[in-house]
């Protein structure tokens, strides 16, 4: 059975003027393939895929169904770490700044923390549970009955969103689940919060049903996935037709009166040392696809997991960098900008000023 966590992180900020209000409804098309009976079409389409699986990019074709762990440690059910209410997600996705848990998110987003992945990156900061090993824990494993329970929690205890985290190598699982929590009066808006590396013919399994797709946009050069991300050469391709297919299939984000998302797409972009990321080529590419594309430049890069043994990533990226890759977006014309990186500057500002904030002063 998944356990639940406890809340973490540091609170987003205020939403952006710009964005378009839709008053506070909630997204609801998962309800609709689920009354017309595609959701369940769609499941068994889904399931069928992990007899030899071509689910992600790997296509590395284990029988998931038979007892065989695929490269990403993925069986036939779904592996989960971990689930819980977080407020250190952006703005649009944990709730506006001010008046949560911590200080922070509302009322924060309902993440679960898949185990495994298909990509592992050599700095992934969840390695413990991201590692294969990971999912291939019988303590992570969960019927489609209890990942329907977490999803149905998450909402009863007041949930932004039902936030999915590392999904792709689990999406029968989702897509299973979705089919006993959707009739039990799950209503909330879907976040697809993946690594990018998701292969076409998945992603058209999820039209309709996930309303905000959140992916990373990792790396623009071939050679460096595949030396960071097991031999992922195909990596920045992939990642650049899936985030186009995302943003044909959710549109740019749309968030309601309350600054919270509804829809749309938000994409990650963590800045890495020595211009690994490709932060130029992203952010041109991100604004050709829509300048109103919410994007978030990621400054909270550090060196972990294996990252600490590579020259190439022990140390973050210096603040000339971080500078360089924000400059970068707004000079490729990007017009939604995560105002992440400011608070943090901000605080870290007032913490060096003012010292520790006390209750009651
Ligand atoms: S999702 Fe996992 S099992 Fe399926 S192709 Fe990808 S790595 Fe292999």
């Amino acid at each position: 059975m998944p356990r639940a966590s406890t809340p973490d992180g540091f609170g987003p900020d205020e939403s952006t003027p710009d964005a378009r209000r839709t008053g506070g409804c909630r997204a609801g098309g998962a309800q609709r393939l689920f009354a017309s009976g595609e959701l369940a079409r769609r499941a068994e389409r889904a399931v069928a895929l992990l007899a030899a699986c071509t689910l992600c990019p790997r296509r590395c074709g284990a029988d998931r169904l038979h007892g065989e762990h695929g490269l990403c440690g993925g069986s036939r059910h779904a592996a989960v770490a971990s689930y819980g209410l977080h407020h250190g997600e952006e703005a649009p996705i944990s709730g506006p700044h001010g008046s949560g848990t911590h200080g922070s998110g509302k009322h924060g987003s309902g993440t679960v923390f898949f185990a495994g992945c298909n990509l592992g990156c050599a700095f992934c900061q969840n390695h413990d549970i991201s590692a294969p090993a990971a999912a291939r824990d019988p303590a992570t494993r969960a019927t489609p009955e209890e990942l329907a329970a977490v999803f149905l929690d998450l909402q009863r205890r007041g949930a932004h969103n039902v936030n999915l985290v590392t999904p792709s190598h689990m999406v029968p699982q989702i897509l299973e689940a979705l089919c006993i929590a959707v009739p039990a009066g799950l209503d909330l808006p879907l976040v697809y919060n993946s690594s990018g590396y998701d292969a076409p013919e998945t992603l058209e399994l999820l039209a309709g049903v996930v309303d905000i797709h959140m992916p990373d946009a990792k790396f623009w050069d071939p050679a460096t996935a595949a030396r960071l991300c097991r031999d992922a050469a195909d990596y920045p391709q992939v990642a650049r037709e899936a985030i186009a297919a995302m943003h044909a299939q959710v549109g740019d984000l749309i968030l309601d009166r309350d600054g919270v998302a509804v829809s749309g797409l938000l994409v990650r972009h963590l800045v890495l040392p020595g211009g690994l990321a490709g932060t130029a080529p992203w952010m041109a590419f991100l604004a050709r696809l829509s300048p109103a594309t919410w994007v978030n430049v990621m400054d909270q890069y550090h060196p972990c997991s294996t990252a600490l043994d590579m020259p190439e990533l022990a140390q973050p990226p210096s603040v000339r960098e971080l500078d360089a890759a924000r400059r970068a977006a707004r000079d490729a014309g990007l017009t939604r900008l995560d105002p992440g990186h400011e608070r943090r500057a901000e605080a870290l500002l007032r913490a060096l000023l003012c010292g520790p904030v006390r209750a009651g002063k």
